[in-house]
Protein backbone atom coordinates (compact mmCIF):
# COMPACT_ATOMS: atom_id res chain seq x y z
CA UNK A 1 0.00 0.00 0.00
CA UNK A 2 1.33 3.13 -0.68
CA UNK A 3 0.57 4.99 1.90
CA UNK A 4 2.27 2.88 4.57
CA UNK A 5 5.07 5.41 5.73
CA UNK A 6 8.15 4.60 7.56
CA UNK A 7 7.14 7.57 9.49
CA UNK A 8 5.10 5.22 11.29
CA UNK A 9 7.22 3.66 13.39
CA UNK A 10 9.38 6.17 14.02
CA UNK A 11 8.96 7.68 17.61
CA UNK A 12 7.16 10.78 16.41
CA UNK A 13 4.28 12.57 18.33
CA UNK A 14 1.15 11.81 16.21
CA UNK A 15 -0.28 15.52 16.75
CA UNK A 16 2.94 17.89 17.03
CA UNK A 17 5.40 15.61 15.17
CA UNK A 18 8.47 16.08 17.65
CA UNK A 19 10.67 13.07 18.53
CA UNK A 20 9.30 10.91 21.21
CA UNK A 21 10.69 8.53 23.61
CA UNK A 22 8.19 5.78 24.09
CA UNK A 23 8.83 3.87 20.79
CA UNK A 24 5.39 2.90 20.40
CA UNK A 25 3.81 5.69 22.08
CA UNK A 26 1.55 7.54 19.34
CA UNK A 27 1.63 11.06 21.49
CA UNK A 28 4.31 13.43 23.41
CA UNK A 29 3.07 14.13 26.97
CA UNK A 30 1.98 17.64 26.02
CA UNK A 31 -0.18 16.19 23.17
CA UNK A 32 -1.54 13.35 25.11
CA UNK A 33 -2.45 15.61 28.08
CA UNK A 34 -4.69 17.49 25.26
CA UNK A 35 -6.89 14.70 24.06
CA UNK A 36 -10.27 15.19 25.76
CA UNK A 37 -11.39 11.63 26.46
CA UNK A 38 -15.59 11.42 26.44
CA UNK A 39 -16.48 10.08 29.77
CA UNK A 40 -19.66 7.60 30.35
CA UNK A 41 -22.56 7.56 30.02
CA UNK A 42 -22.71 8.47 26.18
CA UNK A 43 -25.54 7.67 24.14
CA UNK A 44 -25.87 4.44 22.83
CA UNK A 45 -26.75 5.37 19.95
CA UNK A 46 -24.72 8.89 19.34
CA UNK A 47 -22.35 8.90 21.17
CA UNK A 48 -23.56 11.88 22.81
CA UNK A 49 -22.69 12.34 26.81
CA UNK A 50 -25.56 12.40 29.00
CA UNK A 51 -26.29 12.56 32.38
CA UNK A 52 -28.22 9.58 32.98
CA UNK A 53 -29.43 6.41 31.67
CA UNK A 54 -28.20 5.33 28.22
CA UNK A 55 -30.30 7.23 25.39
CA UNK A 56 -30.28 10.64 25.02
CA UNK A 57 -33.15 13.02 24.42
CA UNK A 58 -32.93 13.16 20.75
CA UNK A 59 -32.43 9.12 20.60
CA UNK A 60 -35.26 8.66 22.97
CA UNK A 61 -37.53 9.94 19.86
CA UNK A 62 -36.18 7.93 17.16
CA UNK A 63 -37.73 5.23 16.12
CA UNK A 64 -35.94 3.43 13.50
CA UNK A 65 -32.32 3.36 14.58
CA UNK A 66 -30.04 3.12 11.99
CA UNK A 67 -26.81 1.66 14.11
CA UNK A 68 -27.17 -0.98 16.72
CA UNK A 69 -24.63 1.14 18.61
CA UNK A 70 -21.80 2.98 18.13
CA UNK A 71 -19.21 5.31 20.44
CA UNK A 72 -16.79 8.62 19.69
CA UNK A 73 -13.40 8.53 22.20
CA UNK A 74 -12.60 12.01 22.35
CA UNK A 75 -13.95 15.44 21.82
CA UNK A 76 -13.05 17.21 18.81
CA UNK A 77 -10.75 19.85 20.48
CA UNK A 78 -7.26 20.51 21.51
CA UNK A 79 -5.37 17.12 20.08
CA UNK A 80 -7.58 15.82 18.34
CA UNK A 81 -8.97 18.35 16.74
CA UNK A 82 -5.71 19.47 15.69
CA UNK A 83 -4.27 16.02 14.09
CA UNK A 84 -7.43 15.75 12.13
CA UNK A 85 -6.61 19.23 10.65
CA UNK A 86 -3.12 18.38 10.03
CA UNK A 87 -3.93 14.71 8.54
CA UNK A 88 -6.56 16.20 6.18
CA UNK A 89 -5.54 19.80 5.23
CA UNK A 90 -1.70 19.03 5.45
CA UNK A 91 -2.20 15.94 3.33
CA UNK A 92 -0.42 13.80 6.11
CA UNK A 93 -1.59 9.99 5.81
CA UNK A 94 0.07 8.58 8.45
CA UNK A 95 -1.95 10.56 11.06
CA UNK A 96 -4.83 8.74 9.64
CA UNK A 97 -2.75 5.12 10.75
CA UNK A 98 -2.08 6.55 14.25
CA UNK A 99 -5.70 7.38 14.49
CA UNK A 100 -6.62 3.66 12.83
CA UNK A 101 -4.37 2.05 15.91
CA UNK A 102 -5.30 4.60 18.85
CA UNK A 103 -9.06 3.03 17.45
CA UNK A 104 -7.89 -1.32 17.72
CA UNK A 105 -8.76 -1.89 20.69
CA UNK A 106 -12.82 0.04 20.87
CA UNK A 107 -13.56 -1.60 17.11
CA UNK A 108 -12.64 -4.22 18.73
CA UNK A 109 -15.33 -4.63 21.68
CA UNK A 110 -18.58 -4.32 18.72
CA UNK A 111 -17.70 -7.77 17.85
CA UNK A 112 -18.50 -6.84 14.25
CA UNK A 113 -17.41 -9.06 10.49
CA UNK A 114 -16.39 -6.29 8.57
CA UNK A 115 -15.22 -2.65 9.11
CA UNK A 116 -15.25 0.16 6.44
CA UNK A 117 -14.61 3.51 6.37
CA UNK A 118 -17.26 6.24 4.97
CA UNK A 119 -16.62 6.91 0.99
CA UNK A 120 -14.63 9.76 0.86
CA UNK A 121 -15.54 11.96 -2.24
CA UNK A 122 -13.43 11.01 -5.40
CA UNK A 123 -12.73 14.99 -5.80
CA UNK A 124 -11.54 15.01 -2.10
CA UNK A 125 -9.08 11.72 -3.15
CA UNK A 126 -7.64 13.46 -6.09
CA UNK A 127 -6.93 16.41 -4.28
CA UNK A 128 -5.09 14.48 -1.13
CA UNK A 129 -4.07 11.45 -2.48
CA UNK A 130 -5.47 8.94 -0.11
CA UNK A 131 -8.45 8.04 2.06
CA UNK A 132 -8.12 8.71 5.54
CA UNK A 133 -11.42 6.72 6.00
CA UNK A 134 -9.83 3.92 4.03
CA UNK A 135 -6.28 4.44 5.77
CA UNK A 136 -8.30 4.19 9.50
CA UNK A 137 -9.90 1.22 8.32
CA UNK A 138 -7.42 -0.83 7.09
CA UNK A 139 -5.56 0.06 9.87
CA UNK A 140 -8.16 -1.57 11.97
CA UNK A 141 -7.84 -4.00 10.26
CA UNK A 142 -4.90 -5.26 10.14
CA UNK A 143 -4.25 -5.14 13.81
CA UNK A 144 -7.56 -7.45 14.38
CA UNK A 145 -7.71 -10.90 12.76
CA UNK A 146 -11.33 -10.81 13.10
CA UNK A 147 -12.24 -7.32 11.61
CA UNK A 148 -11.91 -8.00 7.50
CA UNK A 149 -11.56 -4.23 6.05
CA UNK A 150 -14.52 -3.93 3.11
CA UNK A 151 -15.28 -1.25 0.81
CA UNK A 152 -18.33 -1.56 -0.98
CA UNK A 153 -19.44 1.92 -2.29
CA UNK A 154 -18.04 5.50 -3.77
CA UNK A 155 -19.06 9.11 -2.95
CA UNK A 156 -19.53 11.53 -5.41
CA UNK A 157 -18.66 15.11 -4.79
CA UNK A 158 -19.34 16.87 -1.30
CA UNK A 159 -17.87 19.88 0.23
CA UNK A 160 -15.90 18.98 3.99
CA UNK A 161 -18.64 18.96 6.71
CA UNK A 162 -16.92 20.14 10.25
CA UNK A 163 -17.28 23.15 9.82
CA UNK A 164 -20.71 23.90 8.88
CA UNK A 165 -24.26 23.77 11.15
CA UNK A 166 -26.81 21.15 11.86
CA UNK A 167 -29.29 22.53 9.95
CA UNK A 168 -27.28 22.69 6.67
CA UNK A 169 -25.86 19.49 7.40
CA UNK A 170 -29.22 17.61 7.18
CA UNK A 171 -29.63 18.13 3.76
CA UNK A 172 -28.00 15.45 1.94
CA UNK A 173 -28.31 14.26 -2.27
CA UNK A 174 -30.09 10.93 -2.05
CA UNK A 175 -27.60 9.41 -4.89
CA UNK A 176 -24.43 10.82 -3.02
CA UNK A 177 -23.16 7.31 -1.99
CA UNK A 178 -22.91 4.39 -5.37
CA UNK A 179 -22.54 0.58 -4.70
CA UNK A 180 -19.62 -0.75 -5.84
CA UNK A 181 -19.52 -4.50 -4.22
CA UNK A 182 -22.30 -6.40 -2.83
CA UNK A 183 -22.02 -5.44 0.92
CA UNK A 184 -21.56 -8.51 2.38
CA UNK A 185 -23.91 -10.59 5.03
CA UNK A 186 -22.39 -9.77 9.12
CA UNK A 187 -21.86 -7.12 11.41
CA UNK A 188 -20.24 -4.21 10.25
CA UNK A 189 -18.46 -1.19 11.50
CA UNK A 190 -17.97 1.74 10.00
CA UNK A 191 -15.26 3.98 10.95
CA UNK A 192 -14.69 8.12 10.77
CA UNK A 193 -12.75 10.36 12.08
CA UNK A 194 -14.84 12.72 12.85
CA UNK A 195 -18.51 12.62 14.23
CA UNK A 196 -20.42 16.07 13.94
CA UNK A 197 -24.27 15.74 13.77
CA UNK A 198 -24.24 12.27 12.42
CA UNK A 199 -25.87 13.10 9.79
CA UNK A 200 -23.00 11.68 6.99
CA UNK A 201 -22.68 8.59 9.13
CA UNK A 202 -26.61 8.35 9.58
CA UNK A 203 -27.10 8.93 5.57
CA UNK A 204 -24.44 6.61 4.65
CA UNK A 205 -25.48 3.95 7.65
CA UNK A 206 -29.02 4.16 5.72
CA UNK A 207 -27.38 3.73 2.07
CA UNK A 208 -26.08 0.06 3.14
CA UNK A 209 -29.10 -0.91 5.11
CA UNK A 210 -30.90 -0.17 1.88
CA UNK A 211 -28.14 -2.56 0.07
CA UNK A 212 -28.85 -5.65 2.50
CA UNK A 213 -26.46 -4.47 5.92
CA UNK A 214 -27.98 -6.11 8.35
CA UNK A 215 -26.59 -4.47 11.62
CA UNK A 216 -24.33 -1.94 11.87
CA UNK A 217 -22.14 0.15 14.33
CA UNK A 218 -19.91 3.27 14.18
CA UNK A 219 -16.83 4.01 15.58
CA UNK A 220 -15.22 8.01 15.49
CA UNK A 221 -11.94 9.25 17.05
CA UNK A 222 -13.57 12.00 17.95
CA UNK A 223 -16.87 13.51 18.21
CA UNK A 224 -17.81 17.59 18.05
CA UNK A 225 -21.09 19.63 18.34
CA UNK A 226 -21.40 18.28 21.83
CA UNK A 227 -23.22 21.04 23.16
CA UNK A 228 -26.34 21.59 20.53
CA UNK A 229 -29.51 19.55 20.59
ZN1 LIG B 1 3.08 16.18 20.57
ZN1 LIG C 1 -28.28 9.88 21.15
Amino acid sequence: MRYISKKLFKPLCSNCQKPISVPDGLFCENCFLGLLPLTPPLCIYCAKPITEGSVCGYCMLEKNQIFTGGVSIYEYAATAASMIKKGKYGEIPWIFQRIGIALTDAAGKFNCDYVTGVPVSEETYRKRGFSHTDIISRTISSRDDNLKFISVAKRKHSPPQVSKNRSERKILPLNEFIITSPVPEGKILIVDDVRTTGTTLNTYGNFLKNHGAKELFFLTFARSNLIKR
